[in-house]
């Protein structure tokens, strides 16, 4: 292992948690409820499945190495041109790219604490200088990260919202931000969780591009689309941008089911707005939940809320865990007392109040 660069010796490995058959098998419970990965708790939209049904008997050809179909689409959806797309394996996948496009050990890379957790790992593993600014009420602080600006800044992530706070940027407030960046430093806008946004309030961030040479807008199909499971996202970039990145990039890296799924999900307008409002009524009903319980929590703009639980968090985490409901710790995030919870179905929601307050009475 010292034959790897330290940046990568230095880093933890991806705390994913155990298939859920395999914690029902532990726990010897049955109707476990998954709130901790921020997912579409839909599933998979029915025009999705039919695509994918039609297309599995196709499998032993390689997938379209430049994703001709959904890029068309893309393009067509978003107002953008198709060589400004880079498709990926999931966004995490163009993230990381970018990374290995533009950083060297040379460099130094910029993002806000508590950020998503990607942004440090793909820095590292150059061997480039992670440098995290500390966040203002939660969230990315901009002035201070303009302010740790230096001659080796090479690029700076934005994650809008950001996981796992759900904290939230106005379009004035980034605009102001990326106009004062230097034209030799990127910007990556993580907008992940883009669709949640209210459409009033959503920045117009691809129309910024044309100006902005320097800017690389990264979205996911994983979130409100509902396929996570496949992975597929892509960044919007200048096209020279998109040229250097779809050099390196492996040539199948979007596999065909993911292409095609991207594609149907992208058609299928009612299933996104189902997801959004759905996402929206749980995230009143569980705000409204923590307010009757004196439970402080972070405002969010994703699909999930990151709740604070003081000290007892973790013990929490346990025992909501044994009632079947699995959260997401973010003590790796510097949020020790804070749990997040991903918005689910109103009975998986259900299933998380009751077995906080079950958690509660049982205390006193
Ligand atoms: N950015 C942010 C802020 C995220 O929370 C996530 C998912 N956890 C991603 C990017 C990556 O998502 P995916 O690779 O599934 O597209």
């Amino acid at each position: 292992t010292s034959l790897a660069l330290p940046g990568i010796r230095e880093l933890q490995p991806y705390q994913a948690g155990k298939p859920i058959e395999e914690v029902e098998r532990e726990l010897g419970i049955s109707n476990i409820v998954k709130l901790a990965s921020n997912e579409n708790p839909l599933g998979v939209s029915h025009a999705v499945k039919q695509a994918l049904a039609k297309k599995i008997t196709e499998l032993a050809r390689y997938p379209d190495a430049n994703g001709f179909y959904l890029k068309t689409a893309l393009a067509e959806k978003f107002a953008i041109e198709t060589n400004q797309i880079t498709l990926g394996n999931g966004s995490n996948d163009v993230l990381e790219l970018l990374a290995r496009t533009y950083v060297t050990d040379q460099h130094e890379v910029i993002f806000s604490q508590h950020a998503f957790m990607v942004y440090p790992l793909v820095t590292k593993a150059i061997g480039a200088k992670p440098v995290a600014v500390p966040a203002k009420d939660y969230g990315h602080d901009l002035d201070a990260m303009l302010a740790a600006i230096t001659d080796k800044t090479r690029m700076i992530f934005v994650a809008n919202p950001n996981n796992p706070t759900g904290t939230f940027l106005t379009t004035e407030a980034l605009q102001a931000f990326i106009a004062k960046v230097p034209k030799n430093i990127l910007v990556v806008l993580d907008e992940a969780y883009y669709e949640y946004v209210p459409s009033d309030v959503r920045a117009p961030s691809f129309s910024w591009i044309s100006e902005h040479s320097n800017l690389i807008v990264t979205r996911t199909f994983s979130k409100a689309y509902g396929l996570a499971g496949l992975r597929a996202g892509f960044a919007v970039s200048n096209a020279k941008v998109a040229d250097l990145m779809n050099r390196i990039r492996q040539p199948f890296n979007m596999n065909e089911l993911a292409l095609t799924a991207a594609m149907a999900a992208l058609g299928d307008e009612e299933f996104l707005e189902h997801s959004i409002q759905v996402n929206a009524e749980g995230m009143a009903q569980v705000t409204a939940f923590c307010d009757a319980r004196g439970l402080s929590y972070i405002p969010s703009h994703g699909n999930f809320i990151t709740i604070r639980f003081g000290s007892e968090a973790a013990a929490i985490n346990q025992k909501l865990l044994q009632k079947g409901v699995i959260v997401r710790p973010v003590a790796g995030y510097e949020l020790p007392e804070h749990l997040r919870v991903s918005i689910g179905l109103p009975e998986e929601m259900d299933a998380f109040y009751r077995a906080y307050d079950e958690i509660i009475a049982e205390q006193s």
